[in-house]
């Protein structure tokens, strides 16, 4: 980033943000300064804050390794204790560029010549110290300033000059920098449970899916656990709409072009979506088709095959629909974004006087969910229009008006916090984002509400009204539980690969003191699979111990040991993953308990303390 650039993004940030922008600003200077002293001779690139730290990048005289950094880090903090004061100088372009030139730095030497050509007439200096910077800050007053304990030389990686590949490759050291000592250990702390969490690296070690390059990027291939795991939140969310009305309908995953012009797709959505298919029928009738990117135009369809009364509404259609869409490669990631994605999806179609109730509906059904979860680190945004914007939004400032209340007041009445984002809603009616955030903080869009007047005339769907007379449907889209794979990638990092025991690939693992006691073994496990309860005997040839630490990596919630005492008193000893306490019961009432648990989709919780 310039640091024009950079200035001017500092200029949105909140007080507290912005003095922590001047600390990371800063420590950047200060890491030049100290590799200066490091590797005399080294050319300075640009060093900005970033995210949770700084950076600076520098061409070596001679390389530096992750090994040097402590060395580095120690020079800086002897700088910090002399407590220089950073001195802002402006001058011209030309002045700047013979500055630069003193300095003998080629890459300050480029970027001055190119402000100058840009036509920035004043170009402003940094010095602290010995060191001086080409740079529009903005700076601490003197190093003294920065607290000492609360920065952390972090790693050292490659980048190219301006990110150009074209161009040079520079060594870019980063640091990470915080207030406080105990923030940068919490960040620290945290970004270690994101690795461990991670849910590219559980989805390997736990068997739950595998990317192939021969199925292609972003085409998930999912193992028998990661099976199960979409299979129990599928069953989940058919319950849950069955509660609240939904029938459920299924949709193919190709469809004609003709269908896509309806829908608008090809001419607003092409470039997200997989070349066609193209071909000639039989008596040589040219047809094209496309991979399904939504599951909307499909259930339009379905609400428009029979004629329909204001008595049938509001219908509400509800697929576990797959769709395709084609994200651009380099933004694959894991089971974040992917090319094949099946999708919790329904649409409601009601009279406009029902859209609330519905919409009130759904936000429950929302929150419920998310609590079974226990998500709670998310955010709700509702986004509306902006009258100005006739491009971005459709023509009819009185529906927006009626729609925009109606969320709102629905979003009001289900008790849901939410922001609002002025501009920000779809092109045919304002929609509400469910935005998670992952363990670093990231934010990431999971779930969409829409309330759509415009798919209605599009499709031309129609509904007889009490006076006999035809009627336009308002449509509402949702989606609470996302796609599978975006909502695993969370739930596999939320719960640390260690699911509650109804979601558990593997429920129960039953594990003998010796091999004479698997016959018996074998029998309760029967049992409880009579029962659909996911169990398994390690019949390996392992040690006890071994058996018993096994489980434990793979994260299966309940571990049944048996032993000798317990098959003559029909009894086991149930152990739950990291728990301490673990008890004697009859096999009878455990299996009923059991039973009660995955029907209660309750979560037993590890203890606090327990060991991993
Ligand atoms: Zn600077
Ligand atoms: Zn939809």
């Amino acid at each position: 980033m310039q640091d024009q650039e950079i200035a001017r993004e500092a200029e949105s940030l909140s007080e507290e943000q912005k003095r922590l922008y001047r600390i990371r600003h800063s420590l950047a200077h200060v890491l030049a300064q100290a590799v200066l002293e490091y590797r005399p001779g080294a050319k300075l690139g640009f060093g900005p804050p970033v995210e949770h730290g700084f950076y600076y990048d520098f061409d070596l005289p001679e390389p530096i390794g992750e090994e040097d950094l402590p060395k580095i880090q120690k020079r800086m903090k002897k700088i910090l204790r002399t407590r220089e004061e950073f001195v802002r100088q402006e001058m011209g372009a030309e002045e700047a560029i013979r500055r630069t030139e003193e300095m003998g730095q080629p890459f300050k030497i480029e970027a001055a010549g190119d402000l100058r050509d840009k036509g920035v007439d004043v170009i402003s200096f940094y010095t602290s110290g010995p060191f001086v910077d080409m740079c529009e800050g903005p700076h601490v007053a003197n190093t003294g300033e920065i607290p000492a304990d609360a920065f952390r030389l972090d790693s050292v990686a490659g980048a190219y000059w301006r990110g150009d590949e074209k161009n040079k490759m520079l060594t870019r050291i980063y640091g990470l920098a915080f207030f406080t000592k105990e923030e940068l250990e919490g960040f620290i702390e945290r970004r270690r449970l994101a690795m461990e969490r991670d849910h590219r690296k559980l989805g390997r070690e736990l068997d739950i899916f595998h990317i192939d390059e021969s199925v292609g990027k972003g085409l998930p291939l999912w193992l028998p656990n990661g099976t199960v795991l979409r299979d129990e939140i599928e069953k989940l969310a058919m319950e849950y709409e069955f509660r609240y009305g939904y029938e459920r309908v299924s949709s193919p995953h190709i469809a004609k072009e003709e269908l896509y012009v309806l829908s608008g797709h090809l001419q607003h959505y092409k470039e997200s979506m997989f070349p066609p298919m193209d071909y000639e029928d039989e008596e040589g009738k040219r047809e094209v088709f496309y991979m399904k990117p939504m599951n909307c135009p499909h259930h339009h369809l379905i609400f428009r095959c029979r004629p329909r009364s204001y008595r049938d509404l509001p219908l509400r259609f509800a697929e576990y629909g797959t769709v395709y869409r084609f994200e651009k490669s380099g933004e694959l990631a894991g089971l974040l974004r992917v090319r094949g994605m099946t999708m919790n999806d329904a649409h409601i179609y009601c009279t406009y006087d029902q859209a609330k109730e519905e919409s009130i509906q759904v936000m429950k059904l929302y929150k419920e969910l998310y609590d079974l979860f226990e998500l709670e680190d998310y955010t709700v945004r509702f986004s509306t229009h902006d009258p100005a914007n006739r491009e971005k939004f459709h023509d009819n400032e009185p529906l927006w008006e009626a729609s925009e209340k109606l969320l709102r007041e629905a979003l009001i009445e289900a008790g849901i916090v939410f922001e609002e984002g002025f501009g920000e809603a779809a092109f045919y009616g304002p929609k509400v984002d469910v935005q998670f955030k992952n363990l670093l903080g990231r934010e990431e869009t999971v779930s969409t509400v829409q309330l759509d007047y415009v798919a209605a005339e599009k499709f031309d769907l129609s509904y007889t009204d009490e006076h006999g007379a035809d009627a336009r449907p308002a449509v509402i889209h949702r989606a609470p539980l996302s796609v599978h794979e975006r909502m695993l990638s969370f739930l596999i990092e939320h719960y640390g690969g260690a699911f509650p025991t109804w979601l558990a690939p593997i429920q129960v693992r039953l594990v003998t003191v010796n091999d004479d006691l698997l016959d018996y073994a074998n029998r309760l496990k029967d049992r409880l699979r009579a029962d659909f309860v996911r169990a398994e005997v390690d019949d390996l040839p392992h040690s006890f111990g071994k058996k018993i630490r096994n489980a434990s990596t793979h994260k299966i919630p309940i571990v049944l040991v048996i032993g000798k005492r317990e098959m003559e008193e029909g009894q086991v000893t149930v152990r739950r993953y990291r728990r301490k306490e673990q008890e004697t019961v009859s096999f009878d009432a455990f299996r009923e308990a059991l039973l009660e648990e995955i029907r209660g989709r309750v979560h037993v919780k590890p203890d606090e303390d327990a060991p991993a």
